[in-house]
Parts: C-alpha cells; structure tokens; sequence
C-alpha cells in the first residue's frame, strides 16, 4: 500500500484506458480514471462502430440493386439520414454507457472531467480544481483529426468528427485524402446517394498497402461511379450560403455541400502537463514510449493511438492490457506487433495481414505470389461488375505465408480468420492441405495453385 491515493491513474476513457483500469482493478490496485469527453473513446463515439453502422447503412444500395437479379421487385428505397443518425446516437449512447458502468463495475473511481499532470505523481482535475495523487500514471488519451495543407478558407471543413453528427446528408460532398478515413467515407456518402468526389494528392489511395489491392480499389471505386481526383491538392474553399466552392491546385473548381478533410490524425497531448512531469514527446506531439509503453518517466506509461505508432483499436486494447497486467498482476508481458490484420471498409471492402508485396520483396530473397481476381457468385445474377480480388505472398525459402490480402464482401471476415494461421507460421503446404469449403469466396485462398 502506497501513500499515494490511487495504485493507478488513467487518463482516457477510450479502448485502451478502459481496458487498463478495468484489468489493473481486476489485480487488485485502487484505480481511477478521468474521461473529459464520453467514455468509449474514439472508436466507440465517433471511430470504428458509429463508422460501421454508417457502411452497413450504405451498403443497402447495392442490395436493393441486387435483389431485383434474383426475383425480387421492390418499390423505390427511401433513405432518412436523421432516422440512421437517431438510431446510431441510441446505439452509441448504450455502449458508452457500457463502457463507464464496467470500469465502475470493476471497481474503478471515474472522474467525469479533463486530468492533467502537475507533476509525475500529482494529477489536476480540471472541471472540480481536484488534485489527486498516483503511484503509476497511464496516459491514454488517443488522437483527434488534423486539418492538414495550407489550402485557404479551412474554417468551412468538417472532419471525421463532425461527419457523424452532420444535420443533413450532404447531396455533394469532397473528400479530401486517401488514406482509412478518407476512402471509408467516400464509400459511405457515395453508398448513400451523395454525389461524392475523392480527392487524393498521390496516384492511387491507401499508400503502403499491397499495390494490387490498391489498383483493385482504384478500379473498383471508379466502377462504381464515384469520382476520384489524384495528384490534386486543395489550394483553397470558399463557402456562400452555405455552399462551398473547392478549389484544386489546377484551377478546376468543384460544388459541395460538404467538405471533409481526412489528412490524418494526431495525438491528443495538448495541455497535458507532459513537459510539467518530464514526458517526452516526438514531433508530432506522440508520447516516447519503449517495449513496455513505459514513457521516459519510470512511473508513467502511455498505450494507444497517444503514442502514434500503430493507430487500430485491438492493438491499443492489447497495450492496455499488458500494462495492467506487467504492472499489478504477475505475469509481465509485452504487445507482439507481427502480423496484425487491418481493414479498410470501403466498398469494396479491403483487409490484409502480414507483409504487402513490396515489402515481402525487401524483407526476402526470393517470395513467390499467388493471386486470382475474380467474379462474386452473387454478381452473376446480380449482373453487377464486382470483383474479388486474393493474394498470397509466400517466402520462397521456407513456403510460409507471409502475406494475405483481399478485397471484396467480407474481406475483414475473411482475414481475420487467416491471421490465425499467419501467426501459427502457417505454409502454402498448408493452406494448400486444407480443405476448400464449397462454395465460398475464401475457398479460393486454399485452391491457388499457379504462381505468378
Ligand atoms: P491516414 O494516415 O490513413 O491517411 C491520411 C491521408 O491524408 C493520406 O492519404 C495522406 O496522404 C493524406 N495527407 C496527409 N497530409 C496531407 C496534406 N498535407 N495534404 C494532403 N493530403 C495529406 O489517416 P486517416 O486520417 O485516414 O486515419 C488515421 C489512422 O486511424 C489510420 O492510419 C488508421 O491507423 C486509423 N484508422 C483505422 C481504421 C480501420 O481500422 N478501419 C479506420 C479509420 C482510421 P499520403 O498517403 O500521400 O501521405
């Protein structure tokens, strides 16, 4: 027992906070949290699930489009935006409330107000004017979008942030950037009827993901209608009655009811006291941690997308966890970051684990790729132009699968389940040995046979 008043303090109620104070309490410690937002964090407020519950919604398009290709003749759809945003609000609205009972539940002191750091062990609560001391300190307070280019007239731009909560469905909207965000977006307000540009300053979207998802992406997206600007920036946006006018760096102009910038996220370290306790910080304001998230003070450590490393929630979730864990319980572990799957839910839907194709080529000798693009069975009767596209990538030296790659209907599902046997090491021996389960899309992972 410690004469300080918590065992342990985090600061963030999202993923991977909760996630610590839950398990630290579990171990016995006196745990408190602060959460000066709503708990659940980004990805239960405005990240991953009010995201998916928008994709689900705009992928309703296509179904309707489809079902008349199997005997179905439907009246005219009718989409209400403020029906789907009231529906998401409840949804969210329980899972928060989830969220807070459960660190509660564990027997955690929740402070419903914004915590900074006085000093290494002394945490001021901003809203009360409290001061409560801890013995560890965990810094979890994730990231927020940034508003990056120099373009004029920024002050008429939504993120992310604001996109989940907007009044109306634009009927026009820009997106700008080609990254998670962006292309997820464009899916779901092009999927939705919006008239929807993409706007991208490289090539094709989605750098650093395998090239042939990347084209597959490219291609599909342009099949389906949605138009997608590359090597353009934003040099500037005006905005008349409510009506902006988007500016690239060329001179074409373009009409919108909305403009959503996606040009990255990051960590949410201002005002936090860091340079008060001795925290050190990166460039971009991302919290300096080593293996054990330890920060380059001993008693206060740092997990999540505040770090800047890898920004999915599981992984910040893992950290947590293994903080909890190292710091209060007896087995000390620390996050294995080899092969964790990712996806992008844009429409089509893309998700990956292990090395993409360029970086298997650096990484080995010699690799071996195998792939196949092909027609969904239910774009047969459908009569639409969807394409799946499968990729392994295998080290010719040992036969291990060191990459899978997918873009189509439930890829993430898909993926996720190969991510297993990444990480059991499996071979192309094996996915080969393994028995196709008929008919499916991912039987084609098990049935590739003829190297590229
Ligand atoms: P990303 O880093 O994925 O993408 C940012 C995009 O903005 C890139 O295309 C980048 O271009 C572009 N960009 C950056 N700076 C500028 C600039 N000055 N001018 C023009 N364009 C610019 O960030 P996101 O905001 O999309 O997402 C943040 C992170 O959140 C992701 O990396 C991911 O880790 C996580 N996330 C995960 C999701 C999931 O798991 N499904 C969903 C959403 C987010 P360039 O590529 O040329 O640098």
């Amino acid at each position: 027992m410690t004469n300080y008043d918590f065992d342990f303090f985090v600061i963030g109620g999202g993923s991977g906070g909760v996630r610590a104070a839950r398990i630290a309490a579990t171990h016995g410690a006196r745990v408190a949290n602060a959460e000066e937002y709503r708990y659940g964090g980004t990805c239960v407020i405005r990240g991953c699930v009010p995201k998916k519950l928008l994709v689900y919604a705009s992928r309703f398009a296509d179904d309707f489009e489809d079902a008349k290709g199997f005997g179905w003749q439907l009246p005219r759809a009718e989409f209400h935006w403020s029906d789907l945003i009231a529906a998401k609000d409840k949804e969210i609205a329980r899972l928060e409330a989830i969220y807070q009972r459960n660190l509660e539940g564990a027997g955690a002191t929740v402070f419903a107000e914004r915590a900074e750091l006085v000093d290494a062990h002394t945490i001021r609560l901003t809203s009360s004017g409290r001061t409560v001391t801890a013995d560890k300190i965990l810094i979890a307070t994730g990231g927020t979008p940034t508003v990056a280019g120099d373009a004029v007239g920024l002050e008429h731009v939504i993120t992310s942030n604001e996109a989940f909560d907007l009044k109306d469905k634009p009927k026009q909207i820009v997106v700008y950037g080609g990254g998670y965000i962006a292309v997820e977006f464009a899916g779901i307000f092009h999927g939705l009827g919006a008239q929807t540009t993409l706007i991208y300053r490289g090539p094709k979207v989605l750098r650093g993901f395998d090239e042939d998802l990347r084209d597959g992406l490219m291609d599909a997206l342009e099949a389906r209608g949605l138009n997608v600007v590359t090597e353009r920036t934003i040099k500037g946006i005006t905005c008349s009655g409510g009506r902006r006018t988007v500016e690239l760096d060329d001179g074409t102009k373009i009409e919108a009811d909305q403009v959503m910038y996606a040009t990255g996220r990051r960590p949410n370290t201002n005002g936090l006291g860091l340079e008060a306790a001795g925290v050190k910080t990166g460039k971009s304001g991302e919290i300096i941690v080593n293996d054990d998230q330890q920060t380059s003070v001993e008693n206060i450590y740092a997990v999540g997308d505040v770090t800047d490393r890898v920004a999915l929630t599981p992984v910040a979730i893992r950290e947590g966890h293994a903080v909890a864990d190292t710091l209060f319980g007896t087995s000390p572990w620390r996050v294995n970051y080899d092969q964790i799957p990712t996806a992008v839910f844009s429409t089509p839907e893309l998700a990956t684990v292990g090395l993409p194709e360029h970086e298997a080529r650096n990484r080995y000798d010699s690799i071996d790729i195998y792939k196949s693009q092909f027609k969904p069975m239910r774009a047969t009767l459908a009569g639409s132009d969807d394409k799946i596209l499968i990729k392994l990538i295998v080290d010719a030296a040992t036969d291990r699968v060191v990459g899978c790659h997918m873009m189509g209907p439930d890829a993430a599902e898909v993926i996720q389940m190969a991510a297993i046997a990444l990480n059991m090491g499996a071979t192309k021996a094996d996915f080969d040995r393994t028995m196709a389960l008929h008919p499916s899309a991912a039987e084609e992972f098990v049935t590739l046979r003829t190297k590229q």
